[in-house]
């Protein structure tokens, strides 16, 4: 007898009625992608259920990794018995005897309607067999230190006696992808965490403006990728050299609208990188009033380039409900790394805080930046961060 299969609850797709199919296959898949380093175990998926069958690994690991997987509810260890009273009194007996518990209690599902004894009867009769064959256990009904659940399906019965929260959200790939504008900044990776938490697939695109920013930087902005794999395996990465555009807006724009230029540059660069892949929308860190470029103004001239849809998870959120979850998924402690980031080099100390539209298209018009633009595109370089390595190949298209 051992714990011998992880039983994984769905979260909100339970909702979904006609897609759960679509959103049971996804989550099977990133389950399987997730603990593709352990050979010997086994993923079944079914309507209600997913079933990791452990074959003898330690589920220690294991159970770290579901934490971190959206779509999942909950998760417990179980044992797996027969259809049948007296393996179920086994199992139920196992349970007891391994948890750290003085108090029990029994609860009984029933879902397979066809098994002859009732729920409450299966209780008392569990609850006897356990007080019976044990010494030093009470039971308690109300605040028992271990609650011995008995979900009784048509497949067999499954025995646990802990249940982990989940990540929640959606399966990774159930809700499309978005290119996530990422800097190396707090705000952007929890942006890109949140939308994922949504069911959204990632893309990266990042500009930097070599020699200005460095190899560091560069590295940097990987390790915040490789990070957010962990919630979403492969990401693909698209770095922008953005120096030349950067260059001639701090040469040629006025310097109080430099930087309102400068992001509707970026805006319009990863609109057209967007549409090349096939993405339907774009995602930020912004957060409404947080900086210049962040002032409902800012915002308003900036987007007059795109008609895409811009996610911008973050916009209500102060920075102080930002940084706990930065913390928590690990990109606090690589954010807060010093390197220089291409807008804070090129920045200036004034930026406008309510630019105006007219005045930011009348000041671009100076400018001829079409070639540039259609420049950064022919070098971005792609790389592609999967949790575990980093590989590097250029010219995607
Ligand atoms: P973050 O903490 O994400 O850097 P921020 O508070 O510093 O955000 P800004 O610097 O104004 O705010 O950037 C706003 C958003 O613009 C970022 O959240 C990010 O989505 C995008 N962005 C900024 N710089 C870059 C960059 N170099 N490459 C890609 N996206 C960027
Ligand atoms: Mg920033």
């Amino acid at each position: 007898m051992n714990y011998d299969h992880i039983l994984i609850r769905y979260g909100e797709m339970t909702l979904k009625r006609n897609n759960r199919k679509i959103f049971v296959n996804q989550l099977h898949e990133n389950v399987r992608a997730k603990l593709h380093d352990f050979p010997d175990i086994k993923v079944k998926a079914n309507r209600d259920r997913m079933y990791i069958l452990l074959n003898g690994t330690d589920p220690e690991p294991i159970l770290e990794k579901c934490k971190d997987v959206f779509g999942i509810s909950s998760f417990s260890l179980a044992i797996k018995a027969d259809n049948e009273v007296d393996a179920i009194k086994e199992a139920a007996l196992y349970a007891l005897e391994n948890s750290n518990a003085k108090t029990f209690k029994v609860t009984t599902k029933r879902i397979n309607k066809d098994f002859p004894i009732g729920s409450q009867d299966l209780n008392q009769i569990l609850g006897g067999h356990l007080l019976t064959n044990t010494e030093g256990f009470t039971v308690n009904v109300h605040e028992p230190d271990v609650e011995i659940v008995v979900e009784i399906r048509s497949e067999a019965t499954f025995v646990t006696s802990t249940r982990i929260e989940g990540a929640g959200g959606l399966p990774v790939g159930s809700s499309g992808r978005t290119l996530l504008l990422l800097s190396g900044g707090i705000d952007s990776p929890v942006a890109g965490y949140l939308t994922m938490k949504r069911g959204v697939k990632l893309e990266v695109i990042h500009f930097h403006s070599p020699p200005f920013t460095n190899e560091r930087a560069k590295q940097k902005v990987l390790d915040l990728v490789r990070r957010l794999t962990e919630f979403g395996h492969t990401i693909q990465v698209h770095m922008i050299p953005f120096t030349n555009l950067q260059q001639k807006i701090h040469r040629d724009i006025p310097h109080g609208y430099s930087m309102t230029v400068m992001r509707r540059m970026m805006l319009r660069i990863s609109e057209a990188v967007a549409k090349k892949r096939d993405i339907l929308s774009l995602t930020t860190g912004e957060s409404l009033g947080q900086v210049a470029s962040q002032t409902m103004e800012s915002m308003h001239a900036i987007n007059a380039v795109s008609a895409y849809p811009v996610l911008r998870p973050l916009i209500a959120m102060d920075k102080l409900d930002i940084i706990p979850i930065s913390k928590q998924i690990g990109t606090y402690d690589i954010s807060v790394l010093p390197y220089e980031d291409c807008c804070t080099i090129f920045i200036p100390n004034a930026p406008k805080t309510k630019p105006r539209l007219e005045k930011v298209e009348f000041f671009e018009n100076q400018l001829e930046l079409e070639e540039d633009f259609q420049e950064a595109l022919l070098q971005m370089e792609t790389i592609e961060i999967t949790p575990n390595q980093v590989e590097e190949f250029q010219d995607l298209f």
